[in-house]
């Protein structure tokens, strides 16, 4: 059996630098902790835990004082992160460089009088960190809300770093139809469209394909649905324990 890795993928830059960062904060003598599993790995967030780099919710988060607090790639509510400070904890910022530019655009851009439109999932800590930036931002998810947003002088549309073009694009024309003057600005990150694209390239020459990601990543969960749009045979796994071997015998590459 031929075995081919896709030209991209493993880590982006955002996640080595939060992984870096985690690594740095073990080496301080406080309480650690990270805001939610640093990263959708659960593997990797487990190692963390017996090293000692905890991971605490929210409401958790709030009770503790004069400790390491790691915010993850995601980023995190502007005001919460207030909120851990003014309770003495020294704050390791992972979040991705890729995200604070888009604050910073959306923030103008709402500042120039736009509606700020989010394409993303509602729940996603990513999208709650970015909505947390601007006072009135409107997240939508599908063509159904998109079609809702009507008569708007000026929009201005970003997207969840790790969206499909596809979808974007889609949903960008949708606002596009009923709205006068509509700034759509691609935010899908760089890394993610590269993973994307080489997943495409290989998921059309491959006889099966195989993501390895969290259950729980969007990144993962987006990569399986671009595969399977070009290979009729696409596996998701998370460790080599999910690899069905006897299933994979009867392909060739
Ligand atoms: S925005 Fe891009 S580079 Fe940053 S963490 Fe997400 S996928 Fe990685």
């Amino acid at each position: 059996m031929e075995i081919i890795i896709a030209e991209n993928s493993g880590f982006c830059f955002g996640v080595k630098r939060s992984v870096d960062l985690a690594e740095k904060a073990l080496e301080s003598k406080k309480n650690k902790y990270t805001l939610g599993p640093l990263i959708h790995n659960p593997q990797l967030v487990a190692d963390f835990e017996k090293k000692g780099l905890k991971v605490i919710d929210h409401e958790q988060a709030l009770k503790i004082k004069d400790s390491l607090i790691v915010i993850r790639a995601h980023g995190e509510d502007k005001s919460f992160k207030d909120k851990l400070i003014a309770n003495g904890n020294e704050l390791y910022d992972a979040t991705c460089p890729v995200l604070n530019s888009i604050y910073k655009k959306i923030e103008t851009k709402e500042k120039e009088g736009y509606q700020v439109i989010i394409v993303g999932d509602k729940k996603h800590p990513e999208i709650i960190a970015m909505e947390s930036f601007i006072n009135n931002g409107i997240v939508i998810s599908d063509e159904t809300e998109a079609k809702n947003i009507k008569n708007y002088e000026k929009l201005y549309v970003v997207s969840q770093t790790t969206n499909r073009f596809e979808f974007f694009v889609n949903i960008a024309n949708k606002l596009e139809e009923n709205n006068d003057s509509v700034v759509i600005e691609n935010t899908i990150c760089n890394a993610t469209k590269l993973r994307q694209e080489s997943a495409k390239k290989l998921a059309a020459s491959v006889d099966c394909m195989i993501v390895v990601g969290g259950f729980n990543s969007s990144n993962t969960n987006k990569l399986y649905q671009v595969a399977s749009l070009y290979c009729k045979n696409v596996l998701r796994i998370e460790t080599v324990k999910d690899l069905p071997l006897q299933k994979l015998s009867k392909f060739k590459k």
